[in-house]
């Protein structure tokens, strides 16, 4: 069957980002396939909002770095709507070793984040072009991050991760022209469970400060980087390759 309406994939859209990246989407008339790895009540209820903007939505279970099952997730994008316009690759992961304890990261977790940040990445994009070339506008955006751009207390392995996703947006934009456009958006530190689980008892007064050093005075909201996801699929249709930084201008500034 081919849809009428637009359809977009977004990786990760259990909550988050990627949540609002899918509801914003199918308020701007998009239909909406929700992937998730594990939280499938929250993919669900995430589908049901969506339904209620007036999209079609369905949620599909792959762990993006599980090829087979990102062929299988892709085959029934095709099977239910015939079409894809959008792709957001927006699953993530990372770990919760400082970089102070370099002796503390094991290879597993190294690898795992490799496996899902970017190997994840490749896959989906690689097994969602044949669908893509056959849209007339369409576009993929990745999730990086501020601290691909630049020096961060993140872990190792998410920063090298979110900086191969920067390096990767490129290569694939030559790559995937003129049919497809790819672009990034680098969010900066984001209210929610993410950084609540990165920073712990110091969340509320680190939060804060990053607020006080940032030119528009908060940190950025999953609503404001779906906001920016939207207008780089919907808008912007000579800009590919770019990495839009999302964080108030905290990043030019300091
Ligand atoms: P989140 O709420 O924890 O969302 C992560 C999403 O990714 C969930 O839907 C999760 O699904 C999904 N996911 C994780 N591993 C997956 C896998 N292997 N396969 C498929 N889906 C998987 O986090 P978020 O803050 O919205 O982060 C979303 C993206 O933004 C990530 O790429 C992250 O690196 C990036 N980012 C976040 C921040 C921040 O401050 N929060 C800043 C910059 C960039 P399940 O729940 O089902 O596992």
């Amino acid at each position: 069957m081919n849809a009428q309406r637009p359809v977009a994939l977004v990786t990760g859209a259990s909550s988050g980002i990627g949540r609002s990246n899918a509801l914003a989407l199918a308020a701007h008339g998009y239909d909406v396939v929700i992937n998730y790895a594990s939280s499938k009540d929250a993919a669900h209820e995430v589908a049901l909002k969506a339904e209620a903007a007036g999209a079609r939505a369905i949620t599909v279970q792959a762990d993006v770095a599980d090829e087979d099952a990102v062929l299988a997730m892709l085959g029934r994008v095709d099977e239910e709507f015939g079409r894809l316009d959008a792709l957001v690759n927006n699953a993530g992961t990372t770990v919760n070793t400082p970089p102070s304890d370099l002796d503390g990261l094991s290879m597993a977790d190294w690898d795992r984040v490799f496996a899902v940040n970017v190997r994840g990445l490749f896959q989906v994009t690689r097994a969602a072009v044949p669908l893509l070339r056959r849209s007339p506008h369409a576009a993929v955006v990745n999730t990086a991050s501020i601290v691909g751009l630049r020096p961060g207390p993140q872990p190792f392995p998410y920063a090298a991760s979110k900086a191969a996703v920067v390096s990767l947006t490129k290569t694939l934009a030559g790559a995937l022209g003129p049919e497809i456009r790819v672009n990034a958006v680098a969010p900066g530190w984001m209210v929610g469970d993410w950084m609540e689980d990165q920073l712990g008892d110091d969340y509320d007064r680190l939060m804060e400060r990053r607020a006080r050093l940032t030119p528009l005075r908060r940190c950025v909201t999953a609503d404001d980087v779906a906001q920016t996801v939207v207008s780089l699929i919907t808008s912007n249709p000579f800009v590919t390759g770019e990495i839009v930084v999302i964080d108030g201008g905290f990043s030019a500034t300091t």
